[in-house]
């Protein structure tokens, strides 16, 4: 597979701001944003122990895609583990869950095993793993060779918080985040579970009003909406909107110069859509 490394960087305009774009959805079609930095390093090594990768987590997971993308690509057995797997899914499969079984995965709805054989790759919830720090740190050298010597700051949308970990403990920018998967305590405390050096903990900025991950809000698809129209760019329907909105509200704050991380995703909004779509029709 070609990858597109380093990613395209970008300048975009939005609400009369400039910000840089760091194009990361675009390092492949189908092995791209941060799972593909996350998971780089089970591309560049040997493994020849290996025969198959096991994770678990939801099935709709863009995590759970890009492993299967990986396993394929490796000539690897994929494992993965969900509690349960909507009836509305398995009637008309779609999205991540659709494309992984595609590339071969094999779904459990059972816990995940935990005697694990030695020829068998684990993989936590969503790579947070000591493993990711190689790829994200590849993007780090690569906004630091683009932005050295300049007053910028990062800006990236946070589930577990590993890409934005890795990121600041690499980048001299400040990196700047948000939580989108409970709050900020909880984000701190993932964080110190991969860093225990606090100063090179990432900057967190508090969302304006709580959200619950993988819910419907108008104000996410509205902005989501403005952002394609006005910068010709299809961003993610789970991170983006929160983090663009959080990153809108504390601009003054920042001073500096902008540089946005497009952590692609974009296969996952195919369920977002549908959801957004049934939820918001009549209006
Ligand atoms: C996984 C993912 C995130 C969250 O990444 P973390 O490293 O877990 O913080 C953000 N945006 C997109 C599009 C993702 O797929």
């Amino acid at each position: 597979m070609n990858l597109q490394l380093p990613s395209p960087l970008q300048q975009i305009r939005f609400r009369g701001v400039d910000f840089y774009l760091k194009r990361d959805d675009l390092i492949s079609d189908s092995f791209s944003g941060n799972k593909a930095r996350k998971f780089m390093w089970f591309l560049d090594h040997e493994m020849p122990h290996i025969r198959q990768v096991c994770s678990y987590g939801s099935p709709q997971s863009n995590a759970m895609y890009s492993l299967s993308v990986l396993a394929k690509m490796r000539g690897w057995d994929f494992h993965y583990y969900v509690d349960h797997v909507a009836s509305y899914l398995k009637a008309d499969p779609h999205g991540n869950y659709l494309y992984a079984l595609q590339n071969g995965m094999q779904l459990h709805e059972e816990k995940a095993p935990r005697d694990l054989s030695e020829d068998t790759l684990w993989i936590e919830e969503g790579g947070r793993q000591a493993e990711a720090e190689y790829g994200i740190k590849m993007l780090a050298e690569e906004l630091a060779r683009d932005f050295g010597g300049r007053d910028l700051s990062v800006f990236l949308p946070s589930g577990t918080g590993t890409t934005a970990l890795y990121l600041q403990k690499h980048l001299p920018f400040p990196v700047l985040t948000t939580p989108c998967v409970g709050d900020a305590a909880y984000l701190k405390a993932q964080f110190l579970s991969l860093e225990e050096d606090e100063s090179v903990h990432p900057t967190i900025l508090v969302p304006p009003k709580k959200y619950h991950f993988g819910k419907l809000y108008r104000e996410f698809f509205k902005i989501w909406i403005e952002l394609k129209e006005k910068t010709g760019v299809t961003f993610d329907l789970l991170y983006d909107p929160p983090g663009w909105l959080v990153l809108l509200e504390h601009l003054e704050k920042i001073g500096n110069e902008i540089c946005y991380i497009h952590q692609g995703g974009l296969i996952g909004n195919e369920s977002m859509l549908k959801r957004y779509e049934r939820k918001f029709q009549q209006s």
